[in-house]
């Protein structure tokens, strides 16, 4: 059975139309699930009850299915959702002070083939539709006790959001709507491998989503070593893309560096770094690396995170590195996901196993 989120408000407007309802049920029924936090088209009472049982015989209040849960000790409640077909994504509730996070996927695996990241490990599967990620918000949010709400997104989840704008745009427009979460676009931060044409795009809609690339090199061949998209891309027009951004919106630039120990974590590569970024409006967000099981991979240590800060910070650029949180649920995000897709029937399983391994993170 469909998901009703999967209609979006005009898709359900028409649905209504076409079944002699007025066109104005469709805001209620919205309502209902991403404020109201309705599980069941029964309780939706000021629609006719007509009406109710005709939506209840032909959709789902929500089409995914938590099929796993950790709740940390620090708040941090991570999901795997089970997708109307049978796919999985993970998705985290981040708790700090007065902030509520939802860190969310975008697509099932991930097509960019960054060597460190398990989502990509096995290609991308599929895109997610923008009701299956406003799916994700909605069951994030009802983990919150009732009154509370989420009050910031960060797109960090499985695979690149700039391959899945259209869906995700629309998704962050009812995330936005007052009708709707009521989570405005500053407070959602969309992170990209950086594709200079969608990122392009993306100052070109005029909104203002906090942008985060992921450079994590200093030059092309490092970074074409570690993100492999970079070879047709190169740094040089991911930066003229970043600043077009800053230009077009006026949101300072994040640029997220994962530290690989031995990889990119050296004094010269800090000191690259600083002359690549010197002048610009710009915030480095460090992000040593969670261990992902089967790669070769390793966190940086104290003494190299610490050296590679002070490098930046003496060349006056603004840094922040990123706090791990949840982290004795489950190791790395990802990992969670892997075990379910393990735990699958071979029949019904395909080859993908991948997931993200950083979610937990911020
Ligand atoms: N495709 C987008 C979103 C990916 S997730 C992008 O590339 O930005 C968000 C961030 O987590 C990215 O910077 C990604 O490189 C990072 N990440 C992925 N796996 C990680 C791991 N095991 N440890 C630390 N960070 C990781």
């Amino acid at each position: 059975m469909p998901a009703v989120l999967d209609l979006g408000l005009d898709g359900l407007r028409r649905w209504l139309t076409e079944n002699n309802w007025p066109a104005m049920h469709a805001g209620q029924v919205l309502r209902w699930i991403l404020q109201k936090r309705a599980a069941d088209f029964a309780v939706m009472t000021d629609l006719p009850k007509a009406l109710r049982e005709q939506l209840a015989r032909v959709y789902r209040v929500i089409g995914s299915e938590i099929v796993e849960h950790q709740q940390a000790r620090d708040g941090t409640h991570k999901l795997v959702l089970r997708l109307s077909d049978g796919e999985h994504v993970e998705c985290v509730l981040l708790q700090e002070a007065n902030r509520r996070t939802a860190c969310i996927s975008t697509q099932v695996g991930c097509g960019m083939g960054c060597v460190f990241c398990a989502s990509g490990l096995n290609g991308v599967v599929r895109n997610l539709t923008a009701g299956e990620i406003l799916e994700e918000l909605v069951l994030l949010r009802n983990q919150l006790p009732s009154g509370e709400r989420l009050t910031h997104i960060v797109v960090m989840g499985m695979g690149e959001p700039l391959a899945n704008l259209d869906d995700l745009v629309a998704a962050l427009d009812v995330a936005g709507d007052k009708d709707g979460l009521g989570i405005g676009t500053r407070h959602v931060t969309i992170s990209t491998v950086g594709l200079p044409a969608k990122i392009r795009r993306l100052a070109d809609l005029g909104k203002q989503y906090h942008l985060a690339i992921s450079l994590h090199a200093p030059t092309d061949p490092l970074r074409t070593r570690i993100v492999p998209t970079n070879d047709k891309t190169g740094i040089p027009a991911i930066l003229e893309a970043a600043d077009y951004f800053f230009q077009k919106t006026g949101r300072q630039v994040t640029f997220e560096y994962v530290l690989l120990a031995g990889i990119n974590d050296r004094p010269r590569d800090a000191r690259e770094l600083a002359r690549l970024l010197r002048g610009r409006c710009a915030l480095v967000n460090l992000i040593p690396f969670n261990e992902v099981e089967g790669l070769p991979y390793r966190r940086p240590s104290d003494a190299a995170l610490r050296a590679f800060v002070d490098c930046l910070r003496g060349a006056g650029l603004i840094v922040k590195v990123r706090k791990r949180k949840g982290s004795e649920i489950d190791a790395a995000c990802g990992q969670l996901r892997r075990r379910v897709e393990e735990r699958r029937p071979a029949v019904s399983a395909p080859a993908e196993t991948s997931s993200p391994a950083h979610g937990l993170t911020r």
